[in-house]
């Protein structure tokens, strides 16, 4: 994208852009790829797909502002189904701890302590990285101060599905939090509803969350299931993540396994319900998901390090929609969209071999990861009319990227190598709602270095307040 700057920059709402000369990895329902395509843009919506000459002459009589990307590819923009943007500015406070250590030392009392201030930072660096590793879309998994959130999306460009964290029960939370009853859970997040949903262009909308079901009482499962369904939006929880979660529902809920069989049980699995993780998981649950149309969030960085192998492959057979996110800086470290799809093909190989006792490199295929990184990450988020693929009519949210680098030549197979080779820094450019939002691998809706300088003074009071320290390693001298 020589010259590319100037001319997004320059570039007029109204106007027709031509992305010509560019391989165009659709991800549409027949999964169509122009290997010297187009896409033609008017304000935020694509206007037309196909060859490149085809395109450039249907336009021809508009004066369209042509971009030639010189063969480079051209994907729909990453969906990351769960992420923790409030957890940014925590990154590397709990690296090579325990559970425990992790959520009651580190988590809660960081969480705990954090100011609107802190969120609205905390989601700004988080943004950053996102936007590098070409995500246009992300869901939140709940923090505390969604008006922070807020603020950072409208600059960032990018469109998001924001929860706040919400706790009506458990041990060991923090005081600010023990205290908030059932009423004051739902109603907040209505609150949130009517200030926010479907602002900033139309590119944030509000979700209802429940962080995990040990940190809620039935009331607020069941209301949160009403409230969702009355307001025609999602909900965005954590589910069977570790073998501890299905036992304590086991003991205290009385049913036969665990969190998935409970939802089912209160009408909560349902095509609206957006789970992260949902590692530890029966046939019979895996079954539950499929007719129930709930959507899974795989993270595998999070879940290799904290929590298991989920089972993705039999879930995906199931028919299930699995999509990929990254969780939060505390559990993963890195926030790239690119990372996680190369992960995900190969932890989930690999884990065949506690079946069969041998890999099986044919599982999860690259088409199959950039599926779950794009249209179904849209399904998951209920944004699939409007985002997750290039086609006609579907809101311009793209990415460029540069394959012609040490990291992804010889291209003798364009689709396995955007899964297997590419790295965060082959995605150049990246556009959301007809806006460029990174040229030629700068963000150009705000200033990173600014928000690097922010984050780091922010990050090191907030620490402070909430008397985290992290002990050193090795001999530091
Ligand atoms: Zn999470």
């Amino acid at each position: 994208m020589e010259k590319g700057k100037q001319q997004a920059l320059k570039r007029s709402s109204s106007s027709i852009l031509v992305l010509h000369d560019a391989l165009i990895v659709t991800m549409d329902p027949q999964n169509r790829v122009f290997r010297n395509g187009a896409v033609a843009v008017r304000a935020d919506t694509i206007v037309a797909v196909g060859q490149s000459q085809d395109i450039i002459s249907q336009f021809s009589s508009f004066s369209p502002q042509l971009v030639d990307l010189h063969g480079h590819f051209l994907l729909p923009g990453f969906i990351n189904t769960h992420v923790h943007t409030s957890q940014q500015l925590a990154r590397g406070i709990a690296d090579d701890v325990d559970l425990l250590t992790w959520l009651h030392d580190r988590i809660w009392p960081y969480e705990s302590n954090m100011t609107e201030e802190d969120s609205y930072i905390s989601t700004l660096l988080c943004g950053l990285e996102l936007i590098h590793s070409g995500v246009t879309c992300f869901a939140e998994a709940g923090g505390q101060h969604v008006s922070g959130m807020v603020r950072a999306i409208e600059q960032l460009g990018i469109r998001a599905c924001l929860t706040q964290s919400v706790m009506d029960a458990g041990v060991g939370l923090p005081a600010s939090w023990a205290k908030r009853t059932t009423d004051e859970c739902i109603q907040s997040q209505k609150d949130l509803y009517k200030k926010y949903h479907n602002t900033v262009d139309g590119r944030i909308r509000i979700w209802f969350g429940l962080r995990q079901i040990m940190n809620s009482t039935d009331r607020l499962l069941t209301e949160t299931r009403d409230a969702a369904k009355e307001l025609n939006v999602g909900i965005h929880m954590h589910v069977a993540e570790i073998p501890y979660e299905n036992q304590h529902v086991v003991e205290s809920r009385g049913v036969d396994h665990g969190t998935v069989t409970y939802l089912q049980k209160i009408k909560l699995l349902q095509d609206n319900l957006l789970m992260a993780h949902t590692v530890w998981v029966n046939e019979d649950e895996i079954g539950l998901l499929s007719r129930s149309g709930a959507k899974v969030s795989h993270c595998p960085a999070a879940a290799m390090r904290m929590l298991g192998f989920a089972p993705i492959k039999e879930m995906i057979s199931a028919g299930v929609c699995v999509s990929l996110g990254t969780d939060g800086a505390p559990s993963n470290n890195r926030m790239s969209m690119v990372d996680e799809m190369y992960l995900a093909s190969l932890i989930n190989k690999g884990r065949e071999v506690f079946g069969k006792g041998t890999t099986d490199p044919t599982v999860l295929p690259a088409e199959t990861i950039l599926k779950m990184a794009t249209i179904n990450g849209a399904k998951s988020v209920l944004w699939d009319r409007e985002i997750g693929s290039l086609e006609v009519g579907k809101k311009a949210d793209l990415i460029v990227v540069n394959p012609f680098s040490w990291s992804m030549m010889p291209l003798h197979d364009c689709i396995s190598s955007l899964v297997y080779c590419m790295r965060t820094e082959n995605i150049t450019s990246v556009m959301c709602n007809g806006r460029w939002i990174m040229v030629d691998k700068k963000i150009v809706t705000l200033n990173e270095e600014e928000v690097i300088a922010m984050a780091k003074k922010a990050s090191s009071d907030l620490l402070g307040r909430a008397g985290i320290q992290i002990p050193n390693r090795m001999n530091f001298l």
